[in-house]
């Protein structure tokens, strides 16, 4: 059994052919997801989708770093104020804040340093959430590897997860020295030829702080990227794939090892 752990099954590509991405995850027994929000509206379509697609389905709820760049820094306050009403009326969904983070590749020629200030301020107004609420954090981070490690120890986050690990081992080990709770998620990147840095990661990590996902509708993994534009959570079967052949344990053990990581990360039974 598989968990995809960060997908968007709200976005275009996938929204307006749920029966079909459901029927699909049953076939590859992808089991659980955890649908992510990127933004205010987005969370909520998020939410909905895990209330509409029942038991198995959960979602998280926060600001990417690319969706709040260019509001008010002053405003990242009043946004985690909003974000954890949200949570407190659908603690039973809501299972993780995020995605949040760093983004240092999506910077606006000329905005760079309000942008990076901004980003700042609402990763820690939400981190600081995330510790309220007593919640785990979903970390986008991008050119920004660094200042990411730095930022969630000065905010004391322990619980959470690197999502799309895109990193090398130094970076990794750097987090588990930190946290026996940081957790590192790999996708569709691990199958591409060029991530040998992300597949030495995969190889070498602590299986038991292993989770994949797909990012979905984004980053299709390489066994079906030929024929298929659009990602969804089904294809989650293919990292896991991947992932087998580059650990040493037998395959059986590896999915049973990382859907229980996948559980445990969001406190579910
Ligand atoms: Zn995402």
């Amino acid at each position: 059994m598989i968990f995809d752990t960060h997908c968007h099954g709200y976005l275009e590509g996938l929204n307006h052919r749920q029966p079909q991405v459901r029927e699909n995850m049953c076939a590859a027994n992808v089991r659980r997801s955890v649908q992510v929000g990127v933004d205010w509206e987005l969370s909520r379509m998020a939410l909905d989708l895990a209330r509409d697609w029942g038991d198995q389905t959960w979602c998280s709820i926060g600001l990417h770093p690319t969706s709040c760049q260019d509001l008010p820094a002053n405003s990242a306050q009043g946004w985690a104020d909003r974000l954890e009403s949200l949570v407190h009326h659908n603690r039973d969904k809501a299972v993780a804040i995020g995605e949040i983070g760093l983004d240092y590749y999506h910077l606006t020629p000329g905005k760079e340093t309000v942008q990076k200030r901004t980003q700042r301020e609402f990763f820690c107004a939400q981190a600081a959430l995330s510790l309220r609420l007593d919640l785990p954090v979903i970390i986008h981070s991008r050119d920004a590897a660094d200042e990411t490690s730095n930022l969630l120890k000065e905010c004391g986050i322990k619980r959470a997860v690197i999502h799309c690990f895109s990193e090398d081992l130094t970076f990794a080990q750097d987090l588990l020295a930190w946290s026996d709770e940081v957790y590192f998620s790999f996708s569709g990147i691990l199958t591409y030829k060029n991530a040998v840095a992300v597949q030495d990661a995969a190889r070498n990590l602590p299986l038991e702080r292993i989770l994949v996902e797909t990012d979905a509708p984004f980053l299709v993994p390489q066994a079906a990227r030929d024929s298929i534009t659009i990602n969804e959570p089904a294809f989650v079967r293919h990292v896991m794939d991947y992932l087998k052949t580059l650990r040493s344990e037998p395959g059986d053990f590896v999915e049973r090892q990382v859907w229980e990581n996948s559980n445990r990360f969001f406190r579910l039974v």
